[in-house]
């Protein structure tokens, strides 16, 4: 596929070319949560929102992550009762009901499979059928009851917030500026972005959406126009292997085991809630095209663009006059899904 290579900053100078009013702009850049993480806060603001965005970011990360020994999700997946603090409870609440809606596509009790596979080591392997069985049976969201302060996991239960942290943090940050007065930040947490407001010329946002087949995440095979909302890819370039000539991803099915393989290379979602975002553009992945439709069919709270490992493009029609291909893909054509 070829591709328009565009820098997400140049996205950003794009849209500030023609800029009536010039707002003043803070940036920080972090990494947490194993990515790099650029926040961008425009006009006369608080001084403090980029240094406490990036405490809430590092403070959620001490929570939710699943291999730091002093992180609640640790206790909580070695068996321990753990009292939650507000935010786990949330972010739990928030992913185990989209788990709920997905019909299990999303299932954040996935972890024991995903630790299997080699993905949060990095040393890959592909698990033989017995094992993969035995390890389904510690997976199913459902066991997962959320009352009173305290959990306890049942037995051999493990949680992975992977596919929803990111959404989630960045939505509390999005929170933390409209607290603060700022009506217009960008907040790119790796393959999550979210915008607040228009851009600072006053026209929407324009978001590159990244070439699966592209060798860095500069590589762009479209454009969202778009304001006030969380654009979320999950994608197949983000983490796999290959063995014996087949290529193995790091999003599962729950339903079986192995990485979904319903021919789609990245899912972008758009919403205004980036945890809602995050949440199904992993569970899209998993259901594949035609079911990916379907559920959108469902609700009206997001759209997609699907791209398959053949280059083929689907959006939904929610978005059709606010998406365009980028550079040489323009004479290409793209499908619109209907409700
Ligand atoms: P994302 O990049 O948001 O799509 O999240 C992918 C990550 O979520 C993976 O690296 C796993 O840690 C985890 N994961 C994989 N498959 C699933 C699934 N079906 N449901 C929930 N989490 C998953
Ligand atoms: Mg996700």
């Amino acid at each position: 596929m070829k591709t328009l290579r565009i820098f997400s900053f140049f996205l950003a100078v794009l849209s500030l070319s023609g800029c009536a009013v010039s707002l003043p702009e803070q940036s920080k850049t972090l990494l947490a949560m194993d990515t790099v993480m650029n926040l961008t806060i425009y006009g006369d603001t608080d001084d403090t929102a980029l240094s406490r965005a990036e405490d809430l970011i590092y403070e959620l990360e001490d929570l939710l992550s699943t291999t730091d020994e002093q992180s609640e999700l640790y206790a909580l997946n070695q068996g321990e009762s753990v009292t939650l603090s507000p935010p786990v409870r949330d972010v739990l609440d928030q992913a185990l009901a989209l788990c709920s809606d997905t019909g299990g596509a999303l299932d954040i009790t996935i972890y024991p499979v995903v630790r299997a596979w080699g993905f949060t080591t990095s040393t890959y392997q592909v698990p033989d059928r017995d094992t993969l069985s035995a390890l389904l049976e510690r997976v199913d969201y459902s066991q997962v009851h959320l009352t009173g302060d305290t959990l306890t996991l049942p037995e051999g239960m493990e949680l992975d917030l992977g596919a929803v942290a990111k959404g989630y943090a960045s939505d509390q940050v999005a929170g933390l500026f409209r607290a603060c007065g700022i009506d217009c930040a960008q907040i790119d947490l790796g393959g999550s972005i979210q915008v607040l407001g228009n851009s600072p010329d006053g026209d929407p946002w324009r978001i590159g959406i990244r070439d699966p087949e592209g060798e860095s995440a500069e590589d762009y095979v479209a454009v969202v126009e778009t304001a006030d909302q969380a654009v979320v890819t999950s994608g197949m370039y983000e983490r796999n292997f290959e063995q014996d000539g087949v290529r193995y991803g790091h999003i599962i099915d729950p339903s079986t085991g192995y990485p979904a393989d319903h021919g789609l290379a990245s899912v972008t979602v758009i919403s205004p809630s980036a945890t809602l975002a995050d949440a199904l553009s992993t569970a899209l992945f998993v259901m594949g095209r035609d079911r990916a439709a379907e559920y959108w069919r469902s609700r009206d709270d997001f759209e997609f663009v699907l791209i398959g490992e053949d280059g083929s493009i689907t959006i939904s029609q929610g978005i059709a006059d606010s998406f365009s291909l980028a550079g040489e893909q323009g004479s290409l054509s793209f499908e619109v899904i209907r409700r």
